[in-house]
């Protein structure tokens, strides 16, 4: 950096803060390595629309939020400053080497990544969000639960920022001036403006605890065991669990270098408390395949779902595949575009085809017509069993904690 700032001839150098723990601290140590070389080093909070350091709450100094509704509301206050401008960049830039491909790390989502990478300029991005906020912005709170409907898809620009949040949220802001909006649409704006303030609060999670990275938020929660593996966990990676909405969302994402917001949910937590697998697992999975490169956000997400990160609920989020399948995806729109083994079924079958296939007696046997797996797992008894391990763990943890904190008194 320092040289290429020399080659450059310029006097100081500007760049943005990342969020993961150990990029925080790689970065600090080139900004000293800057100021070293006689260069003024200036680091933002380019990332989130609202810096972590501005919506800290003001009572625990050095602290964040660790829960998302009061971080929202004080989100809301902080209303974050537009700057809606283009760069220019100079005209001599040094010779740089090759942009890296994804083989180079060992990633197979090279096809993934051709449409984004081919669609992956400031243009693109304007387009995106150009289009969304003419139509399914405006019903973004039916869309983001309803995998067959589209959310903005813009996350992967966000995140290697051919846009930026702020930009984003100057063009809602102009959206909602239009006064023939019904009430609806405003409120659909207004909750699409919440997902934007989630992704802040997940950098700030990351900001102020950087130790998350790799380790439960919740102290209370380390102690409990998930498994490194399973022996279905490839079938879970391969959309093959025999759970038609959790593999729809899997092969989305193989297919895409996406998935579907809900989707993800009912995934993630298949693996989480159907598998009893760790979400480290499971994110380091969906590193290589999301074209999207946040850590700071899959890892927050990633130990929501699993109950050990912010939000720590009494009860783990387990979804049951089946019943969110038939609420979310009731045509079966999105489970016949990613299953096409399925696609034929009749809407009555659509949900569990096992049993469809066992009425039909050897009609479908599998390896026939009828390609796809029976499920890895029986949902309803891995669920209970889950259940009653996090209850006796989290009754013990609070005999432990509730002495801790009366020791600490
Ligand atoms: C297990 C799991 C892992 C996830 N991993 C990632 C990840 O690696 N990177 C990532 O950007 N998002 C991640 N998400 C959050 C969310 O699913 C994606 O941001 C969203 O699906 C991206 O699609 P979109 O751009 O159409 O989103 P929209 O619904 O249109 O939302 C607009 C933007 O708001 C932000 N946003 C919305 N929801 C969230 C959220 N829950 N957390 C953080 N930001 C949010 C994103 O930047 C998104 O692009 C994950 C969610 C789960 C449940």
């Amino acid at each position: 950096m320092t040289r290429l700032a020399r080659e450059a001839q310029v006097d100081a150098v500007v760049w943005s803060w990342g969020y993961d723990g150990s990029l925080i601290e790689r970065h600090r140590e080139l900004q000293r390595a800057v100021e070293e070389a006689g260069l003024r080093a200036v680091l933002l909070h380019d990332a989130p629309a609202l810096s972590p350091e501005d919506a800290k709450p003001a009572r625990a100094e050095g602290d964040g939020y660790r829960a998302f509704a009061p971080y929202l509301a004080a989100w809301r206050q902080h209303a974050p400053s537009v700057v809606v401008s283009r760069l220019t960049f100079a005209n001599s830039v040094p010779p740089s080497e090759a942009i890296p491909i994804p083989a180079e790390f060992g990633s197979a989502a090279e096809q993934a990544l051709k449409p984004a990478v081919a669609t992956a300029s400031e243009d693109a991005a304007a387009h995106v969000l150009a289009a969304f906020l003419r139509g399914p912005a405006l019903a973004y709170a039916t869309h983001r639960n309803v995998p067959a409907l589209a959310t903005s898809r813009l996350s992967a620009h966000l995140s290697f920022g051919t846009i930026s949040a702020r930009t984003i949220l100057a063009a809602v802001a102009e959206r909602a001036a239009d006064p023939f909006l019904l009430a609806e649409e405003r409120l659909s704006l207004d909750r699409f403006v919440a997902a934007l303030a989630r992704r802040d609060f997940f950098f700030q999670l990351a900001w102020f605890y950087p130790h998350s990275a790799r380790e439960p938020l919740q102290e209370r929660m380390r102690a409990f065991r998930f498994a490194r593996s399973h022996r279905a966990l490839e079938a879970w990676r391969r959309g093959m669990t025999g759970y038609p909405l959790v593999d729809a969302g899997i092969r989305e994402l193989i297919a895409t270098g996406t998935m579907h917001p809900r989707a993800r949910a009912v995934a993630a937590s298949f693996l989480c408390f159907d598998l009893g697998v760790e979400w480290r697992t499971g994110q380091d999975v969906w590193d290589h395949l999301l074209v999207e490169d946040d850590p700071a956000l899959a890892t927050g997400n990633w130990q929501w779902i699993a109950g050990v990160g912010a939000d720590l609920a009494q009860y783990p989020r387990i979804y049951n595949p089946r019943k969110q399948a038939r609420r979310l995806d009731p045509s079966g729109t999105y489970i016949r575009h990613w299953i096409p083994e399925l696609a034929s079924l009749p809407p009555a079958e659509l949900f569990e085809p096992d049993r469809a296939q066992q009425r039909a007696q050897l009609a479908l046997p599998l390896g026939g017509t009828l390609q796809y797996p029976p499920p890895i797992i029986d949902h309803d008894a891995v669920a209970r069993q889950f259940l009653a391990r996090y209850s006796e763990f989290t009754r013990r943890s609070a005999g432990r904690w509730a002495s801790a904190d009366r020791a600490s008194r």
